[in-house]
């Protein structure tokens, strides 16, 4: 099966330039001058004139089924990569769980065994470590060897959980420095937030915005210095701050940054548009949608303005979701009277190709930046590229076709994620996800879905090649 894909402007990081692509089997075979293709015969021919072509995105931070607070994210991985499919995200990197105790190639089988045969799109493993012990640090090398996952989260907040102490970090990270893996982080100062949740709550502060609240910008700042610090005396192990959201813990990557370290960090969506006050302090119980940690921002401060200018410049690498949705309904409704008790997450993971390219659109980032912080830099992030991130020859054919000229209209009525809300009910969007092709297959084209569940394939990831 061959598809000639025609008349599009082919956008990667290092500019947009028109040319035809062909696509064979599974693969990009060449991009032609179109002037050249007048003797080129594809068994199909997707018209993509004044439309962009683009390599298809990748969410290099997903939570599909994740157990939490006593629910489970509402997303399978059937019908969340089915919804990033929609959405122009043709990979995922979901997070594999070892808790507390338990050992950890346990908890990356249970997830090969949720996403087996069940993915629309291909995906990859992070393996999240909540007991940093000798086990865990000798299966960190065997799953950087054996099993292509190359890169560990750890957690500064959720004590009893996922909490990671300083000495837990470090050993970590020093064993991630010897066997090249990339050492994730959740910078917040957990023990400390938890105080303030129970003084917030003995006060008889139970509403959502209390969520926020109580996580101030300060002990984010705080642990992603930390963090920062720990990975400087781990000599220099590559470090990711994930979910970032806060203006002075940008800061922080950008001192590590201009100082020539190994230091990356990505922001999402909900940190570009969304905010304390107008979304986590709705009135009710309402601001439960939009309870996730790191916390929404307040607006009054210039944390947006800042986020968008770290992606320009590159301090921000990469925007992902952290998509880990829970209906109102059953889930965040747990949370009623106790804000404590609201399960942490949003979905998005259907929006971001769009959310972003709106930021093209207010003229906030360029269209590079666009496909580079969506799609080539979580591949060459975490060890993708060149087979994915990017429509050149020997790359999958993994393309998405992007009309300038169209409009979303994000709702819940629209979406496709196994949520009962949206947390952007009512964007409109300057721009539309017109075709994606995963692997050589068309799997969304004039409105129509044509993927099927079982079709996406796990990937094996080799380390980082984004490192100084
Ligand atoms: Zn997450």
């Amino acid at each position: 099966m061959s598809i000639l894909i025609k008349g599009g402007k082919v956008v990667g990081p290092s500019g947009a330039h028109h040319a035809d692509v062909l696509v064979d089997g599974e693969k990009v075979a060449a991009l032609f001058d179109p002037s050249y293709d007048e003797d080129v015969h594809a068994d199909q021919v997707i018209v993509a004139t004044g439309k962009y072509v683009i390599p298809g995105g990748i969410d290099a931070h997903t939570h599909m089924e994740l157990p939490f607070g006593g629910t489970a994210a509402s997303d399978t991985f059937d019908t969340g990569t089915r919804a990033a499919a929609w959405g122009g995200t043709t990979t995922i990197i979901d997070f594999a769980v070892q808790r507390t105790g338990e050992v950890v190639q346990d908890g990356l089988a249970e997830w090969h065994r949720k996403a087996d045969g069940n993915c629309h799109i291909d995906y990859a493993f992070h393996m999240i470590l909540g007991g940093v012990d000798d086990d865990a640090l000798k299966a960190m090398d065997q799953l950087v060897h054996d099993e292509g996952v190359t890169s560990f989260k750890l957690f500064m907040a959720y004590p009893g959980v996922f909490y990671s102490d300083d000495g837990q970090v470090l050993r970590a990270m020093q064993t991630a420095r010897e066997n090249g893996a990339m050492v994730m982080m959740h910078a917040e100062n957990g023990i400390a937030i938890d105080v303030l949740v129970q003084q917030a709550l003995a006060r008889g502060e139970t509403d959502p915005i209390h969520h926020g609240l109580t996580r101030p910008e300060a002990l984010e700042a705080e642990a992603t210095h930390r963090a920062i610090r720990l990975a400087e005396v781990a000599k220099d192990c590559p470090l990711y701050i994930v979910h970032l959201s806060a203006s002075q813990a940008l800061e922080e990557v950008a001192a590590a940054r201009d100082a020539g370290r190994n230091v990356f960090a990505e922001t999402c969506p909900q940190y570009l548009y969304l905010t304390l006050e107008d979304q986590l302090g709705a009135p009710g119980f309402e601001g439960a949608k939009w309870v996730c940690s790191t916390p929404l921002r307040s607006k009054h401060e210039n944390h947006q303005r800042d986020l968008w200018k770290g992606l320009r410049n590159n301090d921000l690498a990469i925007v992902s979701t952290d998509h880990c949705p829970f209906c109102m309904k059953d889930q965040k409704e747990l949370g009623l009277g106790d804000f404590s008790k609201i399960p942490n997450g949003i979905g998005g993971v259907e929006h971001r190709v769009d959310l972003v390219y709106q930021g093209v659109v207010d003229g906030k980032i360029s269209l590079e930046r666009w496909v580079e912080t969506i799609a080539t830099t979580p591949a060459r992030m975490f060890g993708l590229y060149p087979r994915k991130g990017i429509v050149a020859p020997g790359s999958d054919a993994d393309i998405v076709v992007y009309d300038p000229a169209g409009r979303t209209r994000i709702g819940v009525q629209s979406h496709h994620m196994n949520m009962d809300y949206s947390a952007y009910e009512g964007f409109e969007i300057a721009g539309k996800v017109d075709t994606v092709v995963s692997r050589g297959e068309v799997i969304v084209a004039d409105g129509n879905y044509h993927g099927r569940k079982g079709r996406g394939q796990f990937l094996e990831r080799g380390l980082s090649s984004y490192l100084l």
